[in-house]
């Protein structure tokens, strides 16, 4: 029988044992390990079947096992004591408390999707884990983040393996009232609910729901209500589910309804309003127009609201790939705006915001990304690399400007280590170092421990890993119709003594899940190599819709059945947080190995580092900035690049083909007998175990995992993220915001009022005549330049602009690179708006030098020279 409703009935719990519903309910068990052993404690068999979920294992316990832990005083104290340190974490001062006032009282963080465990699966992969991290160490910092999603009914989808490899999709509908959420009411009881309205009378209605992350509140909005038609109720089925429409609306619910979800919630519980609003990637950048709605209401102008809205925005870019990029129908969105979403706001106005007006662009296009960048005052990437690639990506924004110069900063992501960390290796510190050095997290006195204790450990990970890769291998195959008898082989898949390698990640086609099969015959020679063989760990999801990602997972499914080399390389279906936490501390190399420069940043073997795994990769996001030549390995791109511009010298096949080939060389001669203590070698053969010592450790790999957590450990932290984004992103986006809502908007109205003047005007700016004086027929270093320059600045005068020199070298197409900037002084006011400029340049380059002059607006309410994309160049 089918039941046709289902819900979940919440225990009742001993007043003894009361607290438990608070451990349970706030997900910083998810990376407290001690609240986690506490639940394993009270029923280890439950704890195993609820899939380690406190909520769902208290709803599972019956109510004799209830009593029996409410009358074990153990169980009792230690539950209490929990609690007590719960309250604490939640409460004590911590990082943030120690910031002056200039740091944001509070701050509105967005994404619409959130890995924070595998009991919520509303994540499809390093976008949402990323939030999650951002939310977990926000909490540890003491950071005021409230993070605003969408909940999902069904999540993302579950994947497993047909007969033939192919991925298979189901997507579990979610009960919410059976996960840690509870829903934000009213007064009176009734839940608490946002409304939107759509085309033909039409309304969109979502309740709230809350989780707690830590200190961090996270409201998810359900469209999932009584009262929304069915259309309606769909519209949070599934993360990314359905077609432009369904996706479109989504995005209006979770940006414009997320900004009146956070209203409902101050009123509700007197949180402090955001003084900042960050958006993590573009899906969310419809909040930018509910708040300039909220200010139009109050009889501001667009341009005021827009300036006053930007002031405090934050937008961080992820993705390079266009088809990353949201991108809706102009008609469509002008089509939903019609129906009154923003009814204080001119259509066209929103959708200029979108608009792709420049060179190249789509005129039928609302660009998700576009608009993001034109809501915020303040924009980043999130790896150094992907930040010159994002200023180049979107330098059409601003015309006229170098490249370098584009407002487009970048924060390089990090991982919450607690999470991410495995608990042997922290009882390994605790041990060595004591408790305060683990809870600092600083691991540079890793130098410290014995190879032999190390080593030990990493043995002792990877065979965690391999009894989870045999059962979870069992189970594929199971589901893939294979009856039990068959499947004793599976017993001994993977050695807990050899070199593993781990390569795990949603399977878009840029990251070249089957570059490591361009050579099957070679691959397998790894596998098998009779002196310094690896194994191989893979897992990842491909997008539903992704048919060239479904063929590469069976591309790769078909190697791995092959029964010559099925006990050294395995598949594992549906890669999730729970795999990942076992995944990552079992692998001594994290292989990544993406079309440079598509990957924004990765954060999977920033996981892997964490645990003492080294790193192979292509020179590509995060670790285009971090590989220092000891912590691991660089796979070498085919094509090069100088600075941001890639030089196609390959063929896409060629290209593969090489850095698949530099890949192999590096396992088999570097990689590969560094791990087993023998001597690298570039003549394959010649060095066997015989000629190690017997029981010698390789000293070498292990000093390399030593100084990978003493090194890396603290760099790609999210803790260190955190910081970034507080002191260069958070305070100075406060700072402005504040400044503009001073004494009712009067700044934010007097810079709009500005930047109209200012962008009338500049038609008539112009540098008309440059002149230099005292240079030689033979300038030398140290020689001084004075340059003069006529400007008219039509109706403007000297105080709204800068005039500026820019000199250094040129190239010989006359390019200045790495140029240097002199501002001018006013020396003559020549009358009717024309001034003669003049400075003095030091020459300090031998060589080709040039320079030239342009005209900037220049106000302090302006974060950048950039900003309005303003310049009169000479
Ligand atoms: C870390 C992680 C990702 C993201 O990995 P990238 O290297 O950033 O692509 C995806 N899924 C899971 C389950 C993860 O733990």
């Amino acid at each position: 029988m089918k039941a046709i409703r289902r819900f979940t009935v919440r225990t009742v719990l001993p007043d003894s044992i009361a607290p438990l519903a608070r451990l349970a309910g706030n997900l910083r068990w998810s990376w407290h390990q001690p609240t986690r052993e506490l639940f394993n404690d009270l029923d280890p068999q439950i704890w195993a079947q609820s899939g380690h979920d406190p909520v769902r294992a208290l709803g599972m316990v019956s109510r004799q096992t209830l009593e029996r832990i409410s009358s074990d005083p153990d169980l009792v104290g230690r539950i209490r004591s929990l609690d007590e340190g719960l309250e604490r974490y939640l409460t004590e001062p911590r990082w943030y408390q120690s910031l002056g006032e200039d740091a944001p009282r509070s701050i509105a963080y967005f994404s619409p999707e959130y890995g924070i465990s595998a009991v919520l699966p509303q994540y499809s992969g390093g976008l949402g884990i990323l939030a999650g991290d951002h939310l977990k160490s926000a909490s540890d910092l003491g950071v005021p983040l409230i993070g605003v999603g969408l909940l999902y009914q069904a999540g993302y989808f579950k994947q497993s393996l047909s007969r033939d490899g192919w991925q298979q999709e189901t997507y579990p509908v979610l009960d919410p009232n059976g996960l840690p959420l509870t829903l934000l009411r009213e007064e009176d009881g009734t839940p608490a609910r946002i409304s939107l309205p759509l085309p033909n009378g039409r309304h969109l209605m979502a309740q709230i729901w809350r989780a707690d992350v830590g200190r961090v509140p996270l409201l998810l909005l359900d469209a999932d209500v009584r009262g929304n038609d069915d259309a309606a109720r769909g519209i949070t089925d599934r993360l990314y589910g359905g077609g432009g429409d369904h996706r479109l609306q989504q995005e209006l619910l979770l940006g414009m309804g997320g900004v009146k979800a956070l209203r409902v919630f101050e009123r509700l519980t007197g949180a402090p309003a955001p003084e900042v609003f960050h958006t993590n990637e573009g899906h969310a950048g419809f909040l930018g127009v509910e708040r300039i709605r909220e200010l139009m209401d109050t009889g501001m102008h667009w341009e005021e609201a827009l300036t006053a809205a930007r002031a405090s925005t934050i937008f961080t870019t992820h993705t390079p790939v266009p088809a990353g990029i949201d991108r809706f129908d102009v008609g469509e969105v002008r089509h939903f705006l019609n129906a009154g979403l923003a009814q204080s706001v001119p259509t066209n106005k929103v959708l200029s915001l979108g608009a792709e007006d420049y060179e190249g662009g789509d005129p039928n296009v609302f660009n998700m990304a576009v608009m993001g960048l034109r809501l915020a005052q303040r924009a980043n990437g999130v790896a150094k690399l992907h930040g010159q690639v994002s200023r180049a990506m979107f330098s059409g924004l601003w015309p006229g400007f170098d490249v370098s110069e584009i407002p487009i900063t970048s924060v390089t992501n990090g991982v919450h280590v607690p999470t991410w960390v495995d608990p042997e290796l922290t009882r390994l510190a605790q041990e060595e170092f004591g408790v305060g050095t683990v809870h600092d997290r600083d691991w540079t006195r890793a130098y410290e421990v014995s190879d032999e204790r190390l080593w030990d450990l990493r043995r002792r990970l990877r065979s965690n890993l391999i009894d989870d890769v045999r059962r979870r291998v069992r189970a594929a195959w199971r589901k893939r119709g294979t009856p039990d008898a068959s499947l004793g082989w599976t017993d001994d898949v993977l050695d807990p003594d050899i070199l593993t390698i781990g390569f795990a990640r949603r399977v878009p086609t840029y990251k070249r899940l089957t570059l490591m099969l361009r050579d099957p015959a070679r691959l397998k020679a790894l596998l098998l190599h009779p002196d310094h063989p690896v194994q191989l760990v893979v897992a990842g999801k491909s997008h539903p819709a992704d048919e060239q990602g479904k063929r590469m997972i069976q591309d790769l499914v078909q190697f791995t059945d092959d029964p010559e080399v099925r006990h050294r390389i395995v598949f594992l279906p549906n890669y999730d947080i729970a795999m990942a936490r076992t995944l990552f501390p079992g692998c001594d190399v994290w292989l990544n190995n993406p079309i440079r420069p598509l990957e924004a940043s990765g954060t999977s073997g920033m996981k892997s580092a964490i645990n003492g795994g080294l790193n192979l990769s292509v020179m590509d996001g995060w670790w285009d900035e971090m590989y220092d030549g000891e912590n691991g390995w660089a796979i070498p791109s085919a094509n090069p690049r100088d600075g941001i511009h890639t030089r196609e010298l390959y063929t896409a096949d060629q290209r593969d083909d090489i850095e698949a080939a530099a890949l192999y060389d590096l396992l088999e001669n570097t990689v590969a007998p560094l791990f087993y203590g023998q001597e690298p070698s570039s003549d394959a053969g010649s060095a066997g175990p015989s000629e190690a010592p017997a029981d010698a450790l390789p000293h070498e790999w292990l000093e390399m995992v030593k100084h990978t957590l003493a090194e890396l450990g603290p760099k790609v932290s999210a803790n260190r993220m955190l910081r970034d984004y507080v002191n260069n992103l958070y305070r100075p986006a406060c700072q402005s915001g504040r400044a503009a809502a001073a004494d009712q908007y009067q700044a934010a109205k007097d810079l709009a009022a500005w930047i109209l003047r200012v962008r009338d005007a500049w038609g008539g700016v112009a540098v008309e005549h440059v002149d230099s004086i005292g240079i030689s027929d033979a300038p030398q270093i140290g020689d001084r330049l004075t340059v003069q320059a006529y400007v008219n600045l039509g109706s403007l005068k000297p105080t709204d602009v800068v005039v500026e020199a820019a000199y250094g070298k040129v190239s010989e197409a006359d390019n200045l690179s790495d140029h240097q900037l002199l501002e001018l002084s006013v020396a003559e006011d020549l009358g009717s708006g024309r001034y003669l400029y003049s400075g003095e340049m030091h020459i300090e380059l031998a060589g080709p030098f040039g320079y030239t002059v342009r005209v900037l607006p220049n106000h302090p309410g302006l974060a950048s020279k950039a900003e309005l994309g303003l310049v009169a160049n000479a």
